[in-house]
């Protein structure tokens, strides 16, 4: 198996029609990146900041978070590493900054909560531009966004961080930022998005359980929680065509990446790259080989059709088989 894999490594994800889709990682710890550059990812879709936060006891400086992302953006460097603002609150909580809601999902997580607390997000951000100086692979994404007003604002922190940095001498470039699309709210928004951020990342882990008010944890309705449910798929497709008409680039970042059924309909909506997570990379990997994009757009057109997520999964399954 290990042999296979270093083989596979070196081999590109491309189509048997020569389509090349790059397909990226989501980290947490450093752990993560050996194992990712083992598998050959081509960057870092997600890295969620929030992993090192949960595994301390109390909020990390400026100095130990800068540490901690400059080995991310140096393992990876030159590829593309974004890291995702802290994303807390939900069912992500730290154990020193308890938050208690009734409604936790529906409430303070996300970006809403950095906003709140500038403090917090400013010396994020300049972490994360301290540890990107010299290298530039950095780019910066937000979480749990719902409106314009809060791209605008995390847009002017960091305009605020970069002039504060470059006072105080360091060289420091703007990165590229991403907005998620994690809220049915942003998947109507594309055109504004693409004004204000260089591209987008569809969190379709969320975006699921907020289309289909399902809990994405709660096991008494984990059956209502399907990927390829026909409002999931008829949105995902919308975004890649909208974000494709806007001009901006997209990305996904959720589990159903990770899937092979699921990254080969991604791939025929038009993703730009799809970001899973690294076990899971080298099966993708060769599943994207077996097939044409022709046969993938097929697959799609045939399951857009459909209006049951079951016949969905037969489908998949069986074309699946098909390819070997
Ligand atoms: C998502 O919501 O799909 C996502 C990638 O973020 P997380 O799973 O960390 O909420
Ligand atoms: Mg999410």
């Amino acid at each position: 198996v290990a042999a296979e894999l270093a083989t596979l490594r070196d081999l590109p994800a491309v189509t048997t029609d020569g389509k090349h889709i790059p397909l990226w990682v989501n980290t947490g710890l450093i752990a993560d990146v050996s194992r990712s550059l083992e598998r050959g990812a081509e960057g870092i879709g997600l890295y969620r900041t929030e992993i090192p936060f949960m595994v301390r006891d109390f909020f990390p400086s400026e100095y130990e978070q800068m540490q901690i992302y400059r080995r991310q953006l140096e393992a990876f460097a030159p590829l593309p590493v974004t890291m995702r603002t802290l994303d807390i609150g939900g069912d992500k909580a730290l154990p020193y900054f308890p938050i208690k809601e009734d409604n936790p999902f529906l409430g303070w997580r996300g970006i809403r909560v950095t906003l709140d607390h500038p403090e917090i997000f400013l010396v994020q951000i300049r972490a994360m531009l301290r540890a990107n100086e010299g290298l530039g692979n950095l780019r910066i994404m937000l979480p749990m966004v719902s409106s314009v007003h809060e791209v605008d604002e995390a847009n002017n922190l960091l305009d605020r961080a970069i002039a504060e940095l470059q006072e105080e001498g360091y060289i420091i470039e703007r990165p590229s930022v991403g907005v998620m699309i994690e809220v049915p709210a942003a998947v109507y928004q594309l055109r504004r998005f693409a004004k204000r951020v260089d591209f987008i990342s569809v969190g379709s882990n969320d975006l699921t359980q907020y289309l289909l008010a399902v809990d994405r944890n709660n096991p008494r309705v984990a059956d209502l929680y399907v990927a390829y449910h026909p409002a999931v798929l008829m949105v995902l497709a919308y975004i890649a065509k909208e974000a494709r008409r806007v001009g901006i680039q997209v990305s996904i970042c959720g589990e159903m990446a990770s899937e092979p059924g699921g990254a080969l309909l991604l791939m025929a909506m038009g993703y730009d790259a799809l970001s899973m997570n690294a076990t899971n990379l080298p099966k993708i990997k060769s599943t994207i080989r077996s097939v044409s994009m022709k046969q993938a757009a097929e697959l799609l057109d045939m399951v857009m059709g459909m209006d049951d997520a079951v016949k969905v999964q037969v489908v998949m399954t069986q074309a699946l088989q098909a390819l070997g």
